[in-house]
């Protein structure tokens, strides 16, 4: 390791120390000490599309995690610094609990896109950042301009079932022909599916053959 190096790993560590998300004590394990890691609730790992309330579109669709109060703290805390580090952190956990079987077989994995409206306004989109995790641990090449979404969509926690469905519906456009393609769209939790299944429509109808929606968490109990 060249001086620049260690210099540069120093100035790291005083950025980012190695304390827990979660509670903070210092952890030598990465972004959660071993304690709160263990609080996390594996799901079975199966695919859990029967489970989802709006599975058009989508041929599979896995969640590592139950949606718990450590996986909230996680989620919660991309929201501020550090936020490309525990993203892609997270996305790297995921794809080393999913072992290969869930992307041995995508052409490439991409994120749902935020508008470009809203991402200005929030700087970044932290589905993009795990999907670089899963990216980096897996292989699978990485293509988050495969999809952009066209239509700036109401918050979608003040609309029911039907009118998410609505809102999401034609909101998503792809950038170039996917003829052929296994595609792989990561999310941080999933819910009812409906901006999912926009997103695949979107993918399918520009040639993708099969689309699996992949996610950190997913809640125990149905919305
Ligand atoms: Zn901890």
């Amino acid at each position: 390791m060249n001086y620049l190096q260690s210099a540069y790993d120093i100035l790291l560590k005083l950025v980012f120390p190695n304390s827990c998300l979660c509670c903070q004590k210092i952890s030598e394990e990465g972004i959660l000490c071993e304690d709160c890691f263990n609080r996390l609730e594996p799901t079975a790992k199966k695919n859990c599309l029967q489970d989802v309330h709006f599975p058009q579109f989508i041929d599979a669709a896995y969640a590592v995690w139950w949606f718990n109060d450590i996986l909230q703290e996680v989620i919660h805390q991309m929201k501020y610094a550090n936020r490309a580090r525990i993203g892609i952190e997270m996305g790297k956990l995921a794809a080393a609990s999913f072992g290969n079987n869930v992307c041995n077989s995508l052409d490439c994995i991409t994120a749902i896109p935020l508008h470009k409206k809203k991402k200005r306004e929030r700087g970044y989109n932290q589905a993009g950042w795990i999907a670089k995790g899963i990216s980096k641990r897996t292989g699978v090449p990485l293509d988050l301009q495969v999809i952009k979404r066209h239509v700036y969509t109401v918050s979608q926690t003040t609309l029911d079932r039907e009118e998410r469905l609505q809102n999401m519906e034609n909101a998503f456009v792809t950038s170039r022909p996917l003829n052929g393609l296994k595609i792989g769209i990561i999310d941080d939790v999933l819910t009812t599916g409906a901006t999912m299944s926009a997103c695949a429509k979107a993918l399918k109808e520009n040639g993708a053959v099969h689309i699996t929606a992949i996610t950190l968490a997913t809640p125990k109990t149905k919305i």
